[in-house]
């Protein structure tokens, strides 16, 4: 039977950490603040924006709140923004996506200072990770690592396949399994013989938007599995992109939806608001 990856045991560590360091930075007259930016009401928006403001109230996070209505316009959130990088008070930047189909998201998330682009999404950073130098690391790959490094699963010399590539989690995640030294191999809506790559996989993670795509025929027995997938059923049920009940008897590890990837992304955001006081120094 394979090791349950417990993200919410892990990430619930992180946390706990950060508050220690949060409460340092307060005695030493820092209060780490992140803008947190919903234009708006889609529920599920809501449901993320509350759980974000929940993680900085239990850290010690001070949180901005923006809830801007549906009508603002690009130039008056491009305007905000401006403010926000302007002010020393403020870490961190956060734009809850999707926005409305109205905005040039590109353009938006552009307008973040990197040094405040906490979810790690602008060129700038996503190029500094690329080339191995100091910056914001998106949240959900990020998320991924530190479940590896904390169940202890070596990554080093490992083949990995990582199964998908949005700039979001399959790009950025394949970057950092590669800083980790694994030997990685990316497979997409393209890739040919797909079972027979998944199958070479020493860790597999898989970030494809498909409920319960990856079945027990693409899994190598004894490899360590990540679903980064997040669906809700027609019977209101969370379910990965891969099949748990299927795979988990011959994987070695595995990360059970809910309760795996999902909470390390809000606990990688809080690390990402604490560690951009030190950058932005
Ligand atoms: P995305 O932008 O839709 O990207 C999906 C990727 O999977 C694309 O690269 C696509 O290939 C590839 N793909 C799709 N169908 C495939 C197939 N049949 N065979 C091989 N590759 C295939 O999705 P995403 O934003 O990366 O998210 C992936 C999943 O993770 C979603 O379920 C999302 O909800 C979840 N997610 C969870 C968290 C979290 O906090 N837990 C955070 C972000 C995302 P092409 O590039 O060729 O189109």
């Amino acid at each position: 039977m394979a090791i349950r990856i417990d993200g919410k045991v892990i990430s619930t560590q992180i946390k706990d950490e950060l508050k220690e360091k949060v409460a340092v930075l307060k005695a030493e007259g820092t209060e780490v603040t992140l803008a947190v930016i919903q234009v708006g009401n889609d529920p599920a928006s809501s449901v993320y924006v509350g759980n974000k403001k929940k993680a900085c109230e239990y850290i010690g996070v001070r949180s901005l709140a923006y809830e801007l209505p549906e009508e603002t316009t690009q130039q008056e959130l491009l305007e905000i923004i401006a403010d926000l990088n302007k002010r020393e008070d403020v870490n961190g930047i956060l734009v809850q996506l999707p926005l409305p189909k109205h905005f040039n998201e590109e353009e938006i998330l552009l307008a973040i200072s990197p040094l405040k682009d906490v979810d790690g999404f602008h060129p700038e950073n996503v190029g500094n990770l690329s080339i191995g130098r100091k910056g914001f690391v998106s949240c959900t790959p990020a998320g991924v690592i530190e479940l590896l490094k904390r169940t202890g699963i070596e990554m080093e010399g490992k083949e990995c396949v990582v199964l998908g590539r949005s700039n979001i989690v399959g790009k950025p995640m394949s970057m950092l399994m590669l800083r980790e030294n694994a030997t990685v191999t990316v497979c997409h809506s393209r890739t040919k013989n797909l079972k027979e790559i998944t199958k070479r996989a020493d860790i597999l993670i898989v970030a494809i938007g498909k409920p319960r795509f990856v079945t027990a025929d693409y899994v190598k027995e004894g490899a360590t599995v990540i679903d980064v997938g997040i669906h809700r059923g027609a019977d209101n049920k969370l379910c990965g992109d891969v099949d748990f009940a299927e795979v988990e008897p011959i994987a070695g590890a595995i990360t059970p939806v809910p309760g795996g990837v999902g909470p390390m992304t809000i606990a990688m955001l809080m690390k990402n608001c604490v560690e951009s006081v030190e950058l932005q120094k």
